[in-house]
């Protein structure tokens, strides 16, 4: 299931210019929010983008920005995959909060 989310919101950036076409970004997101064009990676749905970080976090080049702290998102994608215990953000949310709410 692909997530959505509000339109014209999201603060995700690319630097092309500073894109080495690893594909990293690719492999991490969780919304397909990237794919390749040409050598280069682009954006192709950001209004699917969770903010969830995982991206920036893991692109090599620092190509890419965008505002964490989106906490429902990324308790929404733990609780989905059962990644309880594993943290790949800084701006960690609280599960049991998110549990309590829905
Ligand atoms: S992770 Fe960074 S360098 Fe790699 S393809 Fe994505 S934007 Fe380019
Ligand atoms: S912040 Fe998360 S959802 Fe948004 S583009 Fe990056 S990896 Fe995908």
């Amino acid at each position: 299931m692909k997530f959505t989310y509000l339109k014209n919101v999201t603060t995700l950036q690319l630097n092309q210019n500073k894109c080495s076409g690893c594909g990293m970004c690719l492999e991490v997101c969780p919304q397909q929010v990237f794919s390749m064009n040409g050598n280069l990676s682009a954006i192709v749905d950001r209004d699917a983008c969770l903010e969830c970080g995982a991206c920036a976090k893991n692109c090599p080049r620092q190509a890419i920005s965008v505002r964490q702290g989106v906490g429902c998102a990324y308790a929404v994608l733990v609780d989905k995959f059962n990644l309880k215990g594993q943290c790949c953000g800084d701006t960690c949310c609280s599960l049991e909060d998110y549990r309590k709410e829905s």
